[in-house]
């Protein structure tokens, strides 16, 4: 569904690229999680998947066309949708349902359809209860929901996220989680990028970027195997990660499959 092939990618005016030399390919339906420190080049890859950003040197291609060709952009951007961190950045009009509404109306969706779609999206991030009401009085978790929204109402095969749960609460990013994985689990294929490791324990893979390149490449299992990796570029692990790892290293022989805390209840209770 996507593929970065020797993808680099310097700004103008910057000493050194932001992206170096980037090879992967992402699956249609996969649920990919992509984490590093600020300034690691997590942006500037999501933004090449929708032709934000085009490459310096090497190719992007998206459901099999090139980012790079010019007449191909619209498409691409037909098939990716992207949510940025700022709920209130993503939300143009006042009224829940006009807000999905206005990405299809604004590309002269029938009005029936429309409805259908509106309906369809809200739904699928559990809000339909709140389509009439006004904007601002839902919180910031049900604001990136329905920015959600609205992206799916243009019917995107990828959603791209970045950092959108980096201004919510607690809950609202438990909320969003929730209703990105739902999405996955419907078949949407999901690029998250995030700052909280623990946001990635239930992802089908998670890229760990540094200095503009892939440091790890791997199932949750696989990456949050390299702790000592992570931790020596101060990427913390989940915090079960690092229970799981004292209790190994106290001789209990605990699976890379711990990930989350009821895993390691599983795994422990019968062992004490
Ligand atoms: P992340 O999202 O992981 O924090 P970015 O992709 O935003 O990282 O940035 C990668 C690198 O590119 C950083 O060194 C950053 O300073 C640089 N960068 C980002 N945006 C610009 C820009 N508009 N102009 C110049 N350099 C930039
Ligand atoms: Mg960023």
């Amino acid at each position: 569904m996507i593929r970065f092939d020797n993808v680099t990618f310097q700004y103008e005016k910057a000493f050194s690229p932001a992206l170096s030399d980037i090879c992967l390919e992402i699956k249609q339906g996969e649920f990919v999680a992509i984490v590093g420190h600020n300034g690691s080049g997590k942006s500037t890859l999501a933004k090449h998947i929708n032709g934000l950003l085009l490459p310096t040197k090497g190719t992007v291609t998206v459901c099999g066309m090139s980012t790079s060709v010019e007449e191909n952009i619209l498409k691409i951007r037909q098939k990716v949708g992207m949510a940025f961190q700022n709920p209130d950045n993503q939300l143009v009009t006042t009224v829940v349902e006009e807000d999905v509404a206005f990405g299809p109306e604004n590309l002269g969706v029938h009005p029936d359809e429309i409805r259908v779609r509106v309906d369809e999206a809200l739904a699928s991030v559990g809000m339909t209860d709140y389509a009439t009401f006004a904007v601002h009085h839902l919180s910031g978790g049900q604001k990136q929901r329905i920015a959600i929204a609205g992206i799916l109402a243009l019917k995107p095969q990828v959603l791209v996220l970045d950092e959108a749960s980096a201004m919510l609460d607690p809950s609202g990013r438990a909320e969003l989680l929730e209703t990105i994985e739902k999405l996955h689990k419907e078949g949407m294929t999901v690029v998250m990028v995030t700052q909280y490791m623990e946001e990635t324990t239930g992802c089908d893979r998670v890229i760990v970027m540094k200095g503009g390149h892939v440091m790890l490449d791997g199932t949750p299992a696989e990456v949050f195997r390299h702790t000592d990796l992570l931790l020596d570029s101060n990427l913390v692990p989940p915090e079960t990660v690092a229970v799981r790892d004292a209790l190994k290293d106290m001789g209990y022989p605990l699976s890379d499959d711990v990930l989350t805390a009821g895993r390691l209840a599983e795994e422990l209770c019968p062992l004490i």
